[in-house]
């Protein structure tokens, strides 16, 4: 049984991430109507330093909102949770041998709910919406989002209404169909669904809960960092390997380790470098790092088979590479029969079954290993985010 303290969350208010504006956390909020630009979530972390126990939290019952008082939502009755969080940190015995790497590592993050690791993401804007009132909930998606956004909404007792590309793999469209959602499928990609969804939004009252469009998705996403932190003994690693669509992991976990920081719950002040992994057939952050831009260009033509990667803009780009810049990563694209192999390789090896998107960050760190970026005796973490079974309409 989940107990529950005095203070559910120590949630203070949203903030722009470009004019710095504060808006209420209280009232429905989507992004920054001034810069159009995404609001991130502010809590009072000095009250928190003072009044919440690391290991106490450690001790909880297991799952995403044990971090509850680093969550957005006030009242422990909106949260809206399928079992979400807590994965397994596997160690890469085989993989790694291979690699020449001694602590090579891999976050699981399949066994979410709906198969996923968008499950944290919506449990927690689903949460804070059913908190808000919100009854109608709507969303563009490559595939994941939608169908953990339906399970989510499902369980939440909400509308949900789902943009998906005619060619997101069957089981995203199957799972948000048996929760009860609406499915359109749209002739074209990730970009052409969120026009639609936007207008759709606007037009007819829905929530729309895009990455980044609202706070909240992040907030859920954040706790991998939360999680990587307490595995690691409160230190944290030194190289994080991870598949960027929308971004919303690693500027979730760059914001936890920064939240982490300010808790005092750090045993050093050490970063990991952050590496972000696109695929070579739609690449706008590796584009953008290489120019060292601040933001991406729009990518025309996005084809690869990891679908949650087809996103030829993020609407938090300047985040992801202000991270990547931070932190002394790197961005790097990998090609889809890479991405075959590394997923072969994972399974036969390790006995992992990962979607294509998590089979990239093996991809990825291979050729980071080549290049000498990564040394034998670091800890390196890569993200397995989704499911291979997800994808067998894909797989032969
Ligand atoms: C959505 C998705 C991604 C990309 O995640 P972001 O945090 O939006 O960058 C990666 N892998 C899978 C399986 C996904 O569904
Ligand atoms: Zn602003």
């Amino acid at each position: 049984m989940l107990i529950i303290p005095e203070k559910v969350s120590y949630l203070a208010n949203l903030q722009c991430t470009d004019c710095g504006s504060i808006y209420s956390a209280d009232k429905v909020h989507t992004f920054c109507p001034d810069c159009q630009s995404p609001l991130l979530v502010n809590y009072d972390l000095n009250a928190a330093r003072q009044h919440v126990d690391r290991d106490e939290i450690h001790r909880r019952q297991k799952g995403m909102w044990r971090w509850h008082e680093l969550l957005p939502v006030r009242e422990s009755q909106n949260m809206v949770t399928l079992g979400e969080g807590d994965t397994a940190l596997l160690r890469l015995p085989h993989v790694g041998k291979s690699l020449g790497l001694t602590h090579l590592f891999v976050k699981e993050e399949s066994s979410n709910p709906t198969g996923s690791f968008k499950a944290r993401g919506l449990s927690a804007a689903i949460s804070k919406a059913k908190e808000l009132g919100i009854q109608k909930v709507i969303i563009p998606t490559a595939g994941n989002a939608g169908g953990a956004m339906a399970a989510y909404a499902a369980r939440a007792n909400m509308q949900a209404l789902i943009y998906m590309p005619k060619d997101t793999p069957n089981a995203n469209i199957v799972e948000s169909r048996i929760a009860g959602a609406e499915v359109i499928l749209v002739d074209g990609i990730i970009s052409d669904a969120a026009g639609m969804a936007g207008e759709t939004a606007r037009k007819d009252g829905w929530f729309d809960v895009s990455t980044f469009k609202e706070p909240y998705r992040m907030e859920g996403k954040k706790v991998m960092g939360y999680e990587l932190a307490e595995a690691f003994n409160w230190e944290l690693p030194d190289v994080i390997i991870y598949p960027t669509g929308g971004g919303t992991g690693l500027v979730g976990m760059w914001k936890a380790f920064e939240e982490l920081e300010q808790l005092g719950w750090l045993n050093n002040a050490k970063r990991p470098r952050m590496v972000s992994v696109q695929a070579e057939g739609c690449a706008p952050v590796v584009q953008a790092f290489e120019k060292k831009a601040t933001f991406c260009d729009f990518w025309v033509n996005a084809k690869t088979i990891a679908s949650g990667l087809r996103v030829p803009k993020s609407f938090a780009d300047h985040l992801i590479l202000a991270n990547l810049y931070e932190s002394n990563g790197t961005a790097i694209a990998v090609s889809d029969t890479s991405i075959t192999e590394a997923q072969k390789e994972l399974a036969k090896a390790e006995g992992i079954f990962a979607a294509p998107e998590g089979a990239a960050t093996l991809a990825a760190l291979k050729e980071l290993i080549k290049q000498k970026w990564i040394q034998p005796d670091e800890r390196v973490v890569i993200f397995n985010t989704g499911s291979g079974l997800k994808y067998l309409d894909q797989q032969n």
